[in-house]
């Protein structure tokens, strides 16, 4: 196999052309032929038992690729019978349909870990807290803001996951991946810039479904250990302290809102109150009226969702097994057997309020599968 460094031409996605059927008793749609003997998939695997809300129904196959190699026969086996895939992570930040997927789910469970001096390499099947455990063993300074972030590091760099001021993004060095878009899938190697990182965002997510995500490159720092312990455990505190963990859940649903965001939404006129604060008042819209909303760097100046969904009024509100967690609005939590359609009917009612109130278009965090 050959490196390929990236060049980010735009690549023909393989994805299936062929639509998604429901499942009846067990017997497929009609889309994507059989794979005979299912190869080395497994079938009918109820996927909400790989998500973290507890929610989902079943995926047609699931495969763990330990490797690359199995990686690319899998692929190669889904694009012959003609099967969209999935690639799931850890299932932290993800909403799965009721229906399942009616092709493959496919989890790299690549779990290599291996440092030397302040260079880590990681696969993308590691969990973050795995991680984390690790580097402070080592004394490695830079991943504390992640203490508490739940799922995997491929997930992590997918979405540039980032709390506390910090992003993945600040510590990668380099990232391999899998291309699946051309005729055969080949290793693509990015570094850094090339990896277009943004506010959750990067490469691999504007690049949906294209890209497998296999391992990076880490580099840290040296510190000491018991402060970087310390500062990583006061951020699992905060969570515990602030998120509604005793309830299954998928982290905050929303992205906060970016003040330039507002401005750009309602033309407002931000007046800074203090350093936490700030005063914006509507130009384009006459009728809502001026509000003072708390303001936090993440890793630029927002608005915090929790806040607006939280003077709309919505804390505690239900549907079906779901509820807005009255802890942390932004949490949709599954309270008793909530489907995807409670979670969806509330991510809508959120939206509506919000806008109708604030004039302020929300835009989910969360990946819809
Ligand atoms: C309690 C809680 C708190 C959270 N707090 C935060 C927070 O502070 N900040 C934050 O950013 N997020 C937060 N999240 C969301 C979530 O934990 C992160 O987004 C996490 O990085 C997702 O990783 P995952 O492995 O679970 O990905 P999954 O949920 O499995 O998948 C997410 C997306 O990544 C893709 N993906 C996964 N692995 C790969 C791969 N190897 N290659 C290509 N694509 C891949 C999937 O296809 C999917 O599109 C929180 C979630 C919970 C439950």
């Amino acid at each position: 196999m050959e490196w390929q460094e990236s060049t980010h031409s735009t690549q023909k996605n393989w994805r299936s052309p062929l639509p998604l059927h429901p499942f009846q008793n067990g017997i497929y749609g009609k889309s994507g032929a059989a794979v005979p003997n299912s190869f080395m998939f497994s079938q009918s695997i109820n996927l909400s038992n790989y998500s973290n809300y507890k929610i989902g129904g079943l995926a047609r196959y699931f495969y763990r690729a330990k490797n690359v190699e199995q990686l690319i026969r899998s692929i190669e086996k889904a694009r012959q019978f003609q099967l969209p895939v999935f690639v799931l992570g850890g299932g932290t930040n993800l909403l799965i349909s009721d229906e399942g997927f009616n092709g493959l789910v496919l989890k790299p469970e690549i779990n290599l870990l291996k440092t030397e001096g302040n260079i880590i390499k990681v696969g993308a099947g590691v969990s973050v807290s795995q991680l984390l455990n690790c580097v402070i063993t080592k004394s490695l300074s830079g991943l504390e803001w992640a203490g508490g972030l739940p799922g995997t590091l491929g997930g992590a760099i997918r979405g540039n996951a980032g709390a506390f001021g910090g992003e993945i993004k600040d510590s990668i060095k380099e990232v391999v991946s899998l291309d699946i878009s051309g005729k055969r899938p080949k290793l693509v190697k990015r570094n850094n810039a090339q990896c277009k990182f943004g506010y959750r965002n990067s490469i691999f997510k504007m690049r949906d479904g294209k890209e497998i995500i296999l391992e990076a490159t880490l580099a840290i720092k040296k510190g000491d250990k018991k402060e970087i312990r310390d500062a990583a455990e006061e951020k699992i505190k905060y969570r515990q302290e602030r998120q509604p963990l005793d309830y299954p859940n998928i982290g905050s649903i929303f992205k906060n809102v970016p003040l330039a965001q507002i401005i750009a939404d309602l033309k407002a006129q931000i007046t800074q109150i203090n350093s936490d604060t700030v005063r914006v008042s509507p130009r384009s819209s006459p009728r809502k009226s001026a509000f003072t909303a708390p303001m936090k760097t993440d890793p630029f100046p927002v608005v915090p969702t929790a806040y607006l969904i939280s003077e709309c009024g919505l804390k505690g509100v239900s549907r079906g097994g779901a509820m807005i967690s009255p802890k942390h609005p932004n949490f949709i939590v599954n309270v008793l057997n909530a489907k995807a359609v409670d979670v969806k009917a509330l991510i809508n009612l959120v939206k509506l309020e919000v806008k109708k109130k604030f004039g302020v278009e929300l835009e989910e965090e969360i990946i819809y599968l």
